[in-house]
């Protein structure tokens, strides 16, 4: 079920999908044309993997938010039941229908999303049912990206300050103080801010896995994870299945390659009912 890209219309939305497609695009440029040449001057071998790598990742990253913005994560198009809400659905006054058991309305999607995890704001959309494999493994390869860009920066930022030692390490807490007080140029004060920054981002995109790696283990979505509902863990690789697609194994190559849902969204196996 494919959506038409729209640009989110909250402005908050505007800025976190600014930062992800700008803030991306630089760290590329950053990694591949500014620190990359001075490790390998001369174009080798380990030279070409590491750029290869840094396609791989980029292409990941911005091919699967492309994927996940584009994707119906309501239930258009699927038949809803009319009338009184059948057992474990519930009623939306906004979206006047019956919604199903771990759907939620999102009051800054303005629609009802089936088995709804959380609204990210890199996109301005929501992550439910149909498109929850493509911010997974958007967030992983962001994980491992802003991971091997670290080791890179700070050999980098390490090298040009001429080394390890405590006051230069420090450095990274506060970046503009050395050229605030005289001691570094704006150059170094620069890259130092850089590296801090890649830092603190790899971090929180690590945080972001951790948590979507938890829930995967415990077949939840983030509200059933915070309410602590086990209802629907059925194991790891079922719960694996019912989060990625019976490809899960295939969709951390490329988005483009089709893992199919085993249900439709609507209704799903339990440990109580043990059936779709
Ligand atoms: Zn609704
Ligand atoms: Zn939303």
């Amino acid at each position: 079920m494919v959506r038409r890209w729209k640009l989110p219309t909250r402005r908050g939305d505007q800025v976190a999908l600014g930062v992800f497609t700008f803030g991306g695009v630089f760290a590329l440029w950053y990694e591949v044309f500014h620190v990359l040449p001075t490790f390998y001057p001369e174009w080798t071998t380990a030279a070409y993997v590491h750029c290869v790598l840094a396609a791989v990742f980029s292409s990941s990253i911005y091919g699967n938010m492309l994927m996940l913005a584009t994707t119906d994560i309501s239930g258009s198009g699927l038949i809803m039941p009319t009338g009184p809400a059948p057992k474990g659905w519930r009623y939306c006054d906004v979206c006047v229908c019956n919604y199903p058991p771990r759907s939620h309305h999102c009051k800054l999607c303005n629609v009802c999303v089936l088995k709804r995890d959380h609204h990210c704001f890199f996109s301005g959309y929501c992550i439910g049912y149909h498109n929850y494999r493509y911010y997974v493994v958007m967030v992983t390869y962001m994980m491992i990206a802003g991971i091997y860009g670290n080791i890179f920066n700070l050999s980098f930022v390490l090298e040009v300050k001429g080394g390890i030692s405590f006051w230069r390490l420090i450095s990274f807490c506060a970046p503009h103080v050395g050229f605030m007080f005289g001691f570094e140029s704006l150059y170094v004060s620069f890259i130092t801010s850089v590296t801090s920054v890649g830092f603190l981002v790899t971090y929180c995109f690590a945080w972001l896995f951790i948590n979507q790696v938890i829930q995967i283990f415990k077949g939840q979505t983030m509200h059933e994870r915070k309410k602590n509902i086990s209802t629907y863990n059925l194991g790891l690789k079922h719960n694996l299945v019912e989060a990625l697609g019976k490809n899960w194994y295939l969709v951390w190559f490329a988005p483009w390659i089709p893992s199919k849902l085993p249900g439709d969204g609507l209704s799903f196996r339990s440990r109580d009912t043990k059936e779709l």
